[in-house]
């Protein structure tokens, strides 16, 4: 039973301004997310219809991202990045998304392949290979877990490494990898234990793979429905020799330090959704006060400023869980729970907006020359990289499940 006077506890005398639960950015991540709107606002949207109709890899604009200290945000300062927390970076992600989800890929790109270095890498390799990709905006990396027979389930990869003297030799082939066409190295995972019964966090490592070590194949780009300037490939490992120092974290950790980049990583795709999201809102908001029907902008008609309701309970919704992931990250409790509460929602937020948003254009929607279209392409790949919506829910529901029978309460209150 509560006391009477349990809510005394509670220090009034403090000022109510200083008790408050702030939602309110520094005016230092203020001045982040400026700079970064600017250059989305100047030099990506400007270029975006552009690159999403050549599939062309936009190095113009990478390289200007990098020369401004945007790209790989989270690479500290020590090894030559701008040292972003995840906050930080979550605002540049969204920023750059509201200017093209395809060209924010291509600039951040690398960043699935950095978290399980910055997360489990020594010193050296550290240096080497986060030092490699801030020194130019040419150097770049990629993550190669999936494969054509596994995505979601990742224990069933079947990229082998064995062990032959004094160097692992990788045999395999990767499918849809992010950056793959010119990565200078890639993360890869690949099972080490050949006994089908080794349970999956232990019977894989995690490899950094220079890109010109030989035996590697970069497949054609494939051509996808969205996001379509960014680089994806098909990487086949063919008796790809490395040495013992090019492990990430233990022999056998290899599914740990594969999935502990999400709880990193997770927040920013969150974001970059959140940044379409925002854009579609934007786009359909100015559009419904410009266009006349029945006398009168289509805004007037409830049915439409009702779907822009929706639009902004859900963006607003979505960017504040994704700050809230990010800041999680930023504490240092690491929270796969909020890491996909975020992903999933802001996913599948992104998705819904866009195609409100084609709705509220009408037939100029399903047209290539109005912006919507593409928004509506480029939304869908949230709800499947990095974790399709699915297995999303299946991380939340997981965590759900564990911490009401550890508790007794469903639902978090911190
Ligand atoms: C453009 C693009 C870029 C990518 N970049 C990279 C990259 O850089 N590196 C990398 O390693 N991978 C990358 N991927 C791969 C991506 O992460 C996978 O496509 C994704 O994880 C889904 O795997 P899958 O395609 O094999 O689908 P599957 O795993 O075959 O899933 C098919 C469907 O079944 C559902 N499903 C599967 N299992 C379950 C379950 N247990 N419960 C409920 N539903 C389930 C899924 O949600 C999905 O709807 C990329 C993919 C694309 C398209």
């Amino acid at each position: 039973m509560l006391s009477r006077n349990a809510l005394r506890l509670v220090p009034k005398a403090t000022p109510t301004s200083t008790r408050a639960l702030s939602f309110d950015l520094t005016d230092q991540q203020k001045q982040i997310q400026g700079a970064a709107f600017q250059f989305a606002k100047e030099v990506i949207v400007p270029q975006a219809a552009k690159f999403d109709k050549s599939g062309e890899f936009p190095w113009e604009i990478v390289k200007q991202a990098h020369e401004l200290g945007i790209m790989h945000p989270q690479i500290p300062e020590k090894f030559g990045g701008p040292g972003l927390t995840s906050v930080e970076t979550a605002l540049v992600v969204e920023a750059l998304s509201y200017g093209c989800t395809g060209i924010q890929l291509a600039i951040m790109g690398p960043s699935l392949a950095i978290a399980p270095v910055f997360l489990f890498g020594n010193d050296d390799q550290k240096k080497k290979y986060l030092g490699l990709l801030t020194e130019s905006h040419k150097n770049y990396a990629a993550y190669c877990v999936t494969e054509p027979g596994a995505g979601s389930d990742v224990n069933g990869v079947k990229t082998r490494a064995e062990k032959k003297g004094d160097k692992w030799v990788i045999n395999g082939n990767k499918m849809w990898i992010t950056g793959g066409g010119f990565a200078n190295w890639f993360f890869v995972l690949a099972r080490t234990d050949p006994n089908p019964k080794t349970p999956a966090n232990k019977a894989f490592t995690a490899f950094i793979v220079p890109g010109d070590t030989p035996g590697i194949t970069r497949g054609k780009k494939e051509i996808n429905m969205g996001q379509r300037c960014a680089d994806t490939r098909a990487i086949t490992f063919e008796d790809v020799a490395i040495d013992e120092s090019n492990v990430l974290g233990k022999v056998g950790s290899g599914f740990k330090v594969a999935m502990g980049a999400f709880d990193l990583t997770r927040p920013g795709v969150a974001a970059g959704a959140v940044g379409l999201a925002w854009r579609a809102l934007d786009e359909a908001t100015k559009y419904s006060l410009e266009r006349k029907t029945f006398g009168v902008p289509i805004a007037q008609h409830q049915g439409v400023s009702f779907l822009l309701a929706d639009m902004a309970i859900n963006l607003e919704l979505s960017r504040t869980i994704t700050y809230k992931a990010a800041a999680a990250v930023d504490k240092g409790s690491r929270s796969s729970y909020y890491a996909s509460v975020a992903k999933c929602f802001a996913s599948d937020t992104a998705v819904k907006t866009a195609t409100d948003a084609v709705q509220v254009f009408g037939g100029a929607g399903f047209n290539t020359e109005y912006p919507v279209e593409k928004l509506f392409r480029d939304a869908k790949i949230y709800q499947i990289y990095e974790g399709t919506s699915q297995i999303q829910r299946l991380v939340i529901s997981r965590e759900l499940l564990q911490k009401t029978v550890q508790t007794g309460l469903a639902g978090s209150i911190e």
